[in-house]
């Protein structure tokens, strides 16, 4: 029900701890944090913590601080589909920890997605219907050797397609690690814009201390965040920050 994403020339963690604080006042079941790692650019990794509890519990218990990464995405939970426990909190990935995604809103037709994916042997760690969004992905992928970044933009919208429901989605992906992708059906999602600092969240409230600069984005709307270079810092090296929004390209 709360969801944040960053994508900048500072630290994402605190900046996303920060925002699921501020949107916890609806209260939640359950929070995560995903941050792509890319401190070893010959090894990058998604890192994912979460936990249930509130923010400030959940944050201590994993070590939210303690996360290295310029991208990354978040979520506060009020489960729909599942208990409330740490499988089933977001973030949720594929297979192979390659996407990793935060979910507001219900897939209604999740539960023939993932019989048709368990079939092609996909396995699921969660009860969610968000977990079969990754997994959608990654069938998509496979589709292509070695996907560019406008195969990985179609793949997406494949996926998408398959969807029936309401949603505000954030997605990464480890081989493109330089990139947000944030889509919107029916649930809300909103861009925010800064100098060296883009941010996406369901509610203004998670990025308003940061800028008021901002586009909410339309029902069927993808939106493309992405930063040039790999080595940002945050001793006022530029990010090199563009973003693209596809309207109502879904369907
Ligand atoms: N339907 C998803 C779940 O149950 C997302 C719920 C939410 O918007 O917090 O995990």
């Amino acid at each position: 029900c709360g969801i944040i994403g960053y994508i900048g020339n500072q630290q994402a963690s605190p900046i996303l701890l920060n925002g699921l604080k501020r949107l916890e006042y609806r209260g939640y079941d359950s929070c995560g944090i995903g941050i792509i790692d890319n401190t070893n650019p010959n090894d990058i990794n998604i890192i994912i913590k979460k936990n249930i509890g509130k923010v400030n519990e959940v944050s201590a218990k994993e070590d939210f601080s303690n996360m290295n990464g310029y991208v990354g995405i978040s979520h506060d939970r009020w489960g729909t589909h599942g208990k409330i426990t740490k499988e089933n909190a977001h973030p949720h990935t594929d297979c192979n920890n390659n996407l990793c995604v935060v979910h507001n809103g219900i897939i209604s037709n999740y539960a023939e997605l993932k019989t048709i994916l368990m079939d092609k042997g996909h396995k699921f760690k969660s009860e969610t219907d968000t977990e079969i969004i990754p997994h959608l992905i990654e069938e998509e992928l496979k589709k292509y050797d070695g996907p560019s970044e406008n195969d990985y933009i179609y793949a997406i919208k494949e996926a998408l397609k398959k969807i029936d429901g309401t949603y505000a989605i954030l997605i990464l992906n480890k081989n493109f690690p330089n990139m947000l992708v944030g889509v919107k059906n029916e649930s809300p999602l909103i861009v925010g814009l800064k100098e060296n600092e883009y941010f996406l969240g369901s509610d203004i409230s998670a990025f308003l201390e940061w800028t008021k600069d901002i586009i909410p984005l339309e029902d069927g709307d993808i939106v493309i965040l992405k930063k040039d270079d790999n080595n940002s810092d945050a001793n006022g090296t530029g990010a090199n920050l563009s973003y693209k929004i596809y309207n109502n390209d879904i369907d």
